[in-house]
């Protein structure tokens, strides 16, 4: 830390993202990516994208904008697409944090980090004892709302009807409704736009589109909602989502076909993985998202984490009091899952 670092940021505490190692080999569990490959069309989308780099890329991202309107059915001033979904997320906290936040204590680590960079008070509820959210303590607040659905690191999801209640009851503040894993089984809170001006709804092409190193997030709200975003996103970086991205995200949604494929692929495989650690004792959350949340028995995540690493694969472990049983697991292919089950038998006392 320099002597010139502002005074607000000197207690900040950044997020830290899961490993993203150098060497080969190994079975990358741990930050929820796709195992499977960008869509077909997608490399040379970009490549063409390419010949056009002396000029500033589109900032209304009409290609990319227009198809998100057909694939989610809404109007294309419902939409704003951003560099990754933290990034839009960062501008809602922005936006509509100025009454404060309200967030489960275990979920998304970034929420913490924004209300903290932004300066923004945040409280956080304790999720009940199974892990799940206490819908009740949502609603009638007077705090912008943010859950991540199906939550993280948790897998869990909440019913469309839980998100509902939490929009009716807070009418003048903002639901911010992350769903990065919607597409793996979750409901979606679009169903409640239509009728909720307070409810935004974030998602990403990093976890279901195969696409976290192009850095491609959207919102989708009333367009008031988007407008907001709008104001902050032009006092800060219009710019934000270069042309190669566009180019990818929209040759990305002209394969619904292989979007399906892929992530019924890994929604089969969860249950699969979900099926064999069971069988050898393990605790598993119910996940709708592409990754378990599963306590190993008779070993603290901490030192399954560790034993995994040894035989080369990498996942995800929290410390934190209340999830220091547990680590997560990103769903790889079948044959990534079949080498994990098979060291995670070599490694049960
Ligand atoms: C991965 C993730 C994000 C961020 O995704 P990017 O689009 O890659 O920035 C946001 N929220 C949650 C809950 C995530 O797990």
């Amino acid at each position: 830390m320099s002597r010139f670092l502002s005074e607000r940021l000197q207690a900040l505490a950044p997020y830290v993202p899961g490993e993203q190692p150098k060497v080969k080999n190994l079975i990358k569990l741990n930050t929820n990516e796709s195992p499977f490959p960008p869509a077909p069309g997608v490399k040379e989308a970009v490549a063409e994208a390419a010949t056009s780099l002396q000029l500033y890329n589109d900032l209304s991202a009409a290609k990319l904008t227009k198809l998100l309107s057909e694939t989610y059915g809404v109007r294309e001033n419902q939409i704003t697409v951003s560099n990754g979904s933290d990034e839009i997320l960062a501008f809602a906290f922005q936006a509509f944090g100025g009454h404060g936040l309200i967030f489960p204590d275990i979920t998304y680590g970034f929420y913490s980090v924004w209300a903290s960079l932004y300066g923004l008070d945040a409280k956080t509820v304790p999720l009940c004892d199974d892990f799940s959210i206490d819908v009740s303590a949502y609603q009638g607040n007077d705090r912008c709302v943010v859950i991540a659905n199906p939550n993280a690191p948790t897998s869990l999801a909440l019913p469309l009807e839980s998100l509902r209640a939490i929009a009716q009851s807070n009418p003048d503040q903002v639901l911010i409704v992350d769903e990065a894993y919607v597409d793996f089984g979750g409901d979606s809170a679009l169903a409640l736009i239509p009728a909720f001006d307070n409810v935004l709804v974030v998602r990403t092409f990093s976890k279901s589109r195969s696409l976290a190193g192009a850095r491609l997030g959207f919102a989708i709200g009333s367009p008031a909602l988007i407008d907001d975003l709008n104001r902050v996103r032009f006092s800060f970086h219009p710019y934000n989502v270069n042309t190669l991205t566009q180019a990818a995200g929209a040759a990305a949604l002209e394969q619904p076909d292989y979007f399906e494929a892929c992530r019924g692929a890994i929604m089969e495989t969860r249950e699969w993985t979900k099926r064999q650690l069971e069988t050898l004792g393990f605790t598993v959350l119910n996940s709708k998202a592409n990754f378990l949340f599963a306590s190993a028995p008779g070993m603290s995540g901490a030192a399954f984490q560790k034993a995994l690493r040894e035989r080369k694969i990498l996942i995800r472990y929290f410390d934190l009091p209340r999830t220091k049983d547990y680590t997560r697991i990103t769903i790889g292919d079948q044959a990534q899952m079949e080498a994990f089950i098979q060291a995670v038998k070599e490694i049960l006392p």
